[in-house]
């Protein structure tokens, strides 16, 4: 996993160089138009405004790179996000929609949250999305 922690850091970098013109960037545009009290405003106002900005992207950027659906619990069918949803079909419970893995395992995703469904329709914790390490075990907190 060393490339990816390499690839990590050099994107933090590029992204706090990026932050910091921006931030000066909007600054000098906000000093154009209503001189000194929109520097001091811009500023902030600019470095708040790309930090959101970046963060969207980076987040994007891991939906794409991590898996769109988590392992399922065999391990087997993985959700890859260029398929839309991999391995698992949609599948439709009552009112609601879910997902039903090749392994015949039932899931249902709520927020951030992918719970397996047992038969009985009762659901459990297993996996949750967690910025920025994607899935991991849901603990339940
Ligand atoms: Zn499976």
């Amino acid at each position: 996993m060393r490339s990816l922690r390499a690839g990590a850091t050099l994107f933090e970098c590029l992204m706090l160089t990026l932050m910091a013109l921006g931030a000066l960037a909007i600054a000098a545009l906000a000093a154009e138009r209503w001189g000194w009290p929109g520097a001091l405003l811009g500023l902030p106002l600019g470095f708040i405004g790309i930090l959101g900005g970046l963060n969207i992207i980076a987040m994007v950027g891991v939906l794409i790179e991590r898996d769109w659906l988590p392992r399922c619990h065999q391990g087997v069918c993985s959700g890859d996000w260029r398929t839309m949803f991999g391995d698992y079909d949609i599948v439709r419970f009552g009112d609601d929609f879910g997902y039903r893995c090749r392994c015949g395992i039932e899931y249902m995703k709520e927020g951030r949250r992918f719970m397996r469904r047992r038969p009985d329709g009762s659901l459990e914790p297993y996996m949750v999305w967690t910025w920025p390490r994607g899935y991991v075990p849901d603990d339940g907190a």
